[in-house]
């Protein structure tokens, strides 16, 4: 296609009048700028030729190459082309925009050019990284790319970005470690925060763990404090067992329903609101006790009980009993015991409550693998097969069993413990997960130190793949545990299978390093299980138009220059919610997502791109259908001048074209990509610049 005689070929179609013309448009000169990216590009394409052949084509009035087009020589290259050839677009051929597009739109407007008269031509990621061995077809694929460039580049107009005030109060959903760290530092920069956590308690998963590696300190000892920085500090509103509901709007002003789930106990500040004085609940525990009703704590992972008007762990902030109105069977007898403080209300409803919130941040965390999948390690088959996370209750003196690790089956102390790593992680059979878990190598190094010191005699023995620890004082912390007597053995378990006599276990498997076969027999097996995103994360993440990963992970905008963000503006990332990590990188990705969010915050205003529909009015029939398609409800229509007519509010269009698309009568222009931009690309490919 490239090799065609380039030819000035398509027919210019009218862009529509628009409000925003206001003078015909100039004869089109384009800049053509090619990027070698070191050996990057110019290894596998023929800049050289590909340049003659940008001199070549209609409308392009210069052409150049540099090594680095990003750098600031690079840079001046555009700015002082565009006044001495007087261009009027330019095209930069070099990476993918999502990197250097901002770079080259402020280079044109330093240069004298509305910034949006700049196309970028993508012959790196889309071309030379991935046909590095065919110089020939790659070349001719750059030259086919530089073309669709210059078309549509020859028909851009200028554009201008419209700002928007920036409401200074901020939402962070999901109150783990990530969560309470993220609201603190946003409360602490001075800005109102709404911290949503669909638990009746803050403290997410850390607050499940004993000790936390390499330091070895307790966890809730170091999460408490921040719990009650939390539940003090006058600049976060806590909302507990509360989700979001509803998303409207966008950066600067989004409008989030929350959805506050009926507690059935009243807090204090409720009960005062109600005239009880001296009421609400202060966390006394009567109801609990005569309650009938008796369900399994999921905070101790279904090993101990709790009422079915419960608080998870004494440590709970707040300090609010809550009624699990699933299992209540409404006897009235915690009502009775509650007396003069008159807390519980039976007949509490749910509550919807609209904030505005100039941005957000999810840290909706993680679950663990459903590892019983893996049904050839026995787990919910033999009683002595449990998971790390169960492991870490039955350890922690807060614990179901007061800190004694005891075997399920008999209550006796085990003294041979095998712990299974990379259980479901790093798993390409299509049951488990692919990646790696990042934090269960250094919590089984933890967990094999913890049997050492609490049970005499006792022997962890670890089946690895391989052990990554690869943070501070990680591998410090390895060598230590190996000092200590724990046993490895490299290679991954076929099987576990139980005598029924004892409930002692088999462990299979290879080991790897001696080429030999191995079959252990243990008291005890704990399964490092996978982790994977929790599943109440989707609801959530569709509603602030975020999108996940293959495997389910919250996207960033991109991994590396703006890992916190994601692609819709004003929206972020903060922990495990994004992909494992452990602790310490949980805490700086909420400092950083925080950082962010408070930059618009701070502000004041925003620049919204300006790819917004348009509604050319004298040609809208009026007949309302694209109104209900528009996913961000931006359309709606209005009487004007005695007709209706389709009206855009440009804050909250987000440049979809899905009603531009539609339209029958083709009254919607869409800015940036109007109909004879997109057909000129589609003749540029196409016809290769013949007639
Ligand atoms: P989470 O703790 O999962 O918090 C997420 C919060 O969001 C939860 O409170 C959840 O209820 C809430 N939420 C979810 N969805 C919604 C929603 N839709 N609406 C509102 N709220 C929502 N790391 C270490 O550094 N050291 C250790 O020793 C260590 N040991 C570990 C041992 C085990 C067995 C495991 C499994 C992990 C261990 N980790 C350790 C890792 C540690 O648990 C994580 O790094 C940390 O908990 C991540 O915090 P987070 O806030 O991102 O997620
Ligand atoms: Fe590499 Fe893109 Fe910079 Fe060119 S502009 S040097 S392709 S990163
Ligand atoms: Fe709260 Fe009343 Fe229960 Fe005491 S008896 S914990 S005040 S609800
Ligand atoms: Fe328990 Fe419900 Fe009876 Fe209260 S009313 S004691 S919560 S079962
Ligand atoms: Fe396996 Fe270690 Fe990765 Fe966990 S952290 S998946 S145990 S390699
Ligand atoms: Fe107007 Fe087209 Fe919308 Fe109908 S679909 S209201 S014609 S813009
Ligand atoms: Fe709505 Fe149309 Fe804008 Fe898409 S392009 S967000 S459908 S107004």
């Amino acid at each position: 296609m490239a090799e065609k005689k380039a030819k000035k070929t398509t027919k210019k179609q009218e862009a529509p009048k628009m409000a925003t013309e206001k003078k015909p448009a100039a004869k089109p000169r384009v800049g053509v700028f090619i990027c070698h990216c070191g050996t990057n590009i110019a290894g596998s394409i023929d800049i050289e030729a590909l340049q003659e052949y940008a001199k070549s084509l209609p409308d392009v009035a210069f052409a150049d190459n540099y090594q680095y087009m990003c750098s600031t020589p690079g840079q001046n290259k555009v700015m002082d082309a565009i006044k001495e050839h007087d261009l009027n677009g330019v095209v930069v051929a070099a990476c993918t925009p999502r990197l250097h597009e901002p770079t080259f739109r402020t280079a044109s407007k330093e240069g004298g050019l509305n910034p949006f008269r700049f196309e970028m031509a993508n012959i790196r990621e889309q071309n030379s990284w991935v046909h590095m061995h065919d110089r020939k077809g790659a070349t001719d694929k750059a030259k086919d790319a530089v073309r669709i460039a210059v078309a549509k580049a020859a028909l851009l107009e200028d554009l201008f970005p419209k700002s928007v005030p920036v409401e200074k109060a901020a939402m962070v959903v999901g109150a783990g470690i990530a969560g309470m760290q993220a609201a603190l530092d946003l409360a602490n920069a001075g800005i109102k925060t709404y911290l949503v956590e669909k638990e009746p308690t803050i403290g997410g998963r850390m607050s499940q763990l004993d000790k936390t590696f390499p330091t070895l300190d307790c966890s809730q000892c170091i999460l408490t404090p921040k719990m009650v920085d939390v539940g003090r500090a006058e600049n976060i509103e806590l909302m507990t067992y509360s989700e979001v509901e509803n998303v409207e709007g966008y950066i600067g002003n989004f409008d989030v329903t929350i959805r506050k789930k009926a507690r059935g106990v009243l807090t204090p500040a409720e009960a005062e609101a109600k005239g009880i004085v001296g009421g609400g609940c202060n966390g006394c525990g009567d109801c609990d006790e005569v309650c009938p009703v008796i369900k399994p704590n999921t905070f101790e992972m279904g090993m101990k009980p709790r009422k079915a008007i419960y608080i998870q762990h004494p440590q709970v902030v707040p300090l609010i009993y809550t009624v699990d109105f699933d299992t209540c069977v409404k006897c009235g007898l915690c009502v009775e015991a509650c007396g003069d403080k008159k807390a519980i209300d039976l007949e509490m409803q749910d509550e919807f409550v609209t904030v505005k919130v100039g941005t957000a941040i999810l840290a909706t965390g993680y679950d663990i693998f459903e590892i019983e999948k893996k049904d050839e390690w026995g787990y919910k088959k033999y009683e002595n097969v449990i998971t790390s996370l169960e492991f870490e209750r039955l350890i922690c003196a807060s614990g179901p069993t007061g800190g004694h690790l005891v075997r399920p089956s008999d209550g006796e102390t085990p003294k041979k413990i095998a712990f299974l790593l990379c259980a479901g992680s790093r798993d390409n059979t299509g049951v488990g997960k692919p990646y790696c878990s990042r934090f269960c190598c250094m919590y089984s190094l933890k967990h094999a130190h913890q049997i050492i010191e609490k049970i005499p005699g006792a022997t962890p023995y670890l089946f690895y793949m391989d052990i990554r620890s690869f943070g501070k004082m990680y591998e410090e912390f390895y060598y230590r545990i190996q000092d200590e007597g724990a046993r490895f053995i490299r290679g991954r378990v076929a099987n576990v299978l139980e005598d029924p006599v004892t409930k002692n276990l088999k462990v299979m498997a290879d080991d790897t390093l001696l080429d030999r076969p191995m079959n252990l027999e243990v008291d005890m097996v704990v399964l490092a299980a996978a982790v994977q995103p929790t599943r109440q994360a989707d609801p959530v993440r569709k509603l602030f138009g975020v999108s996940c990963s293959q495997d389910g992970w919250l996207l960033e905008a991109h991994p590396k220059l703006n890992p916190c963000g994601t692609t819709t503006a004003g929206v972020y990332l903060a922990g495990v919610c994004q992909g494992p990590k452990d602790i310490p990188d949980t805490v700086a990705s909420a400092e950083g997502a925080a950082s962010a969010a408070s930059i618009p915050i701070h502000k004041g205003e925003v620049e919204l791109e300006p790819y917004f529909a348009q509604c050319r009015e004298e040609i809208c029939a009026g007949c309302g259908m694209c109104v209900n398609l528009c996913p961000y409800s931006a359309l709606a229509l209005v009487e004007k001048e005695g007709r209706k007519v389709m009206e855009v509010t440009e804050a909250k269009c987000k440049g979809c074209g899905t009603c531009g698309g539609f339209c029958p009568g083709g009254a919607i222009y869409m800015q940036h990509f109007t109909t004879p931009q997109i057909v000129a690309q589609i003749d540029a490919f196409l016809l290769g610049g013949e007639e």
